[in-house]
């Protein structure tokens, strides 16, 4: 099972951050420089009200760039007040979304249960999922990462079928990583990326669990990216903070592209 076998992906996470000039300047400065990392995937992940333009300025620079939402609703439609639908971030330009993201299970109370819901509904309206796991510090210093993670992937991704699992990223990002300067050693996150392989392969076979995309995410910078990538089970990353500047995420970028060649 080699990473060569695998597409990376590189996404960016902007969050609740930049205004629509900025938002729609990265997104041209990111597909106008798409050719840098030839041979990677890249997704931008814009706040929701600035998809339709961050999309056109990515249609406009000619890129191969995805765009994905940051969270979406569990129903496909109707009366909930403030929520977004899987089928309407498809209608307006999007290919995949992060669903289960520390801040939303911290902040927003979201499951293992209500990942689960909402992973399987974006999946029926034909989006691609970016399923976040990963343990806080508390857990990781209490030795119970690989516990914490096996519920987390099998609770996010139960009855998924193959073809399913296969559409499915899986972003690792130990909650201590995230947007702290502390990244996890290659060998911390290879450990964990061949675990949730591990648990792919029980969730459905090991054919299928080679085919599925596994990002790391939490603090990478373009002065770490080039030894996660070199990692056999880092199929790229999930990037935050980095990804606000063009040099920054094209450079994490480029890092994945060489990772595999
Ligand atoms: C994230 O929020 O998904 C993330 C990885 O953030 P950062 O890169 O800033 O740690």
């Amino acid at each position: 099972m080699t990473a060569t076998a695998r597409t990376p992906i590189v996404a960016g996470n902007w969050k609740m951050n930049l205004d629509h000039a900025a938002g729609v300047a990265l997104a041209a400065a990111v597909a106008g420089r798409r050719s840098e990392a030839a041979g990677v995937d890249l997704v931008l992940c814009p706040p929701a009200v600035y998809i339709v333009p961050v999309a056109g300025a990515v249609a406009e620079a000619g890129g191969d760039v995805a765009i994905g939402g940051q969270n979406a609703s569990d129903k496909e439609k109707g009366a909930f007040t403030g929520e977004v639908a899987p089928p309407m971030l498809l209608d307006v330009g999007c290919r995949y979304v992060i669903l289960g993201h520390s801040e939303r299970r911290t902040l927003f109370g979201e499951t293992d249960a209500s990942v689960n819901a909402k992973a399987k509904a974006a999946l029926a309206a034909g989006l691609l999922p970016i399923v976040c796991v990963g343990e806080t510090l508390e857990e990781r210093e209490a030795g119970r990462t690989e516990a914490v993670v096996t519920e987390q992937v099998n609770g996010s991704l139960a009855g998924l079928d193959a073809a399913a699992l296969e559409k499915t990223v899986v972003a690792y990002e130990p909650v201590w990583a995230i947007g702290t300067g502390k990244v996890a050693t290659p060998e911390q996150a290879q450990e964990v990326h061949a675990l949730i392989r591990g648990l792919l392969a029980g969730l459905a076979s090991a054919e299928t669990a080679a085919k599925v995309r596994i990002q790391y995410g939490g603090s990478v910078k373009p002065d770490n990216a080039a030894q996660l990538a070199a990692c056999p089970d880092i199929d790229g990353a999930l990037v935050g903070g980095a990804s606000l500047k063009a040099d920054d995420f094209l450079a994490i970028a480029k890092a994945f592209a060489s990772g595999t060649a």
